[in-house]
């Protein structure tokens, strides 16, 4: 009798460890479904996930579609906005009276009189009416950030160049998705967002810049990471700085300019 009452006990014993060995090997997962539920409350009206405030601010545009917080840089009636990249005089690009402005090659780069951090920038530009030239000698011209950081204009309309140098590249950094570019006898847009890179007061880098570029109306740069300034030779380089002008660029070719307006980001 003694034995048979050993025995049931070590059964027991037995499945009991079983058991928990098998309690032991369930997944996570389904562990904690076997756990109590949370007591969160259920949400059943729709104004408990409704924000009200801040309310951004109503902005209005205006007939060439240029919204009411943006500053002007370029409408067609005076160079105002900008100054010689050289020696910060007048700017002498020519303003054509269909309220254009064109590069005079050899007048050189012109820059805006204000320095900007992080933009939003919107410019228009066509290529010069004839085609001459090929890969970067056609319709070459660029955008520059805070005098460091290019994106590139060039009359990318069948016209092999380096890929990361034709049009809306991030120049010798990052190619473009697509090749958006249009026939030199029409206008293309630049809608561009550059966030400024961040230094210590060690002058170290401590956030790269950013690019999110749209060339008429197609993503071609998606919030890009900007690796230093865009250098014609070598490697970007990292040399602190605070904000800075946006500069066109003389590269002597006739290009065409209008409706370039901005808005500041920080
Ligand atoms: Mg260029």
């Amino acid at each position: 009798m003694k034995k048979l009452i050993y025995l049931i006990v070590a059964v027991i014993i037995l499945s009991c460890k079983e058991r928990q060995q098998e309690e032991n090997n369930i997944p996570s997962e389904t562990k904690k479904e076997t756990t109590a539920p949370t007591t969160q409350k259920e949400i059943t009206d729709p104004k408990e996930t409704e924000v009200w405030d801040p309310e951004p601010k109503a902005i209005t545009f205006n007939e060439h579609n240029v919204p009411s917080d943006a500053l002007v840089l370029f409408n067609g009636n005076d160079i105002d906005q900008w100054v010689s990249a050289k020696d910060s005089t007048h700017a002498a690009w020519k303003i054509n009276p269909d309220k254009t402005m064109t590069v005079i090659p050899g007048a050189g780069d012109i820059q805006t009189k204000k320095n900007f951090g992080s933009v939003q920038l919107h410019l228009e530009w066509k290529a010069p009416d004839v085609v001459v030239g090929e890969g970067q000698g056609r319709g070459n011209s660029g955008v520059f950030f805070q005098n460091k950081y290019e994106v590139q204009i060039l009359d990318s309309y069948q016209n092999r160049t380096y890929a990361n140098g034709q049009a809306t590249a991030i120049y010798k950094q990052h190619i473009p998705l697509v090749n958006a570019t249009k026939p030199n006898d029409q206008w293309q847009t630049y809608d561009i967002i550059f966030h400024a890179p961040k230094f210590d007061s060690d002058g170290k880098k401590t956030k790269s810049g950013a690019f999110t570029v749209i060339h008429n109306g197609v993503l071609v740069q998606n919030h890009i990471e900007i690796l230093g300034s865009t250098e014609y030779i070598g490697p970007p380089k990292n040399d602190p700085h605070g904000n800075g002008p946006i500069k066109l660029q003389d590269h002597s070719n006739p290009v065409h300019y209008r409706n370039i307006w901005v808005r500041e980001l920080d």
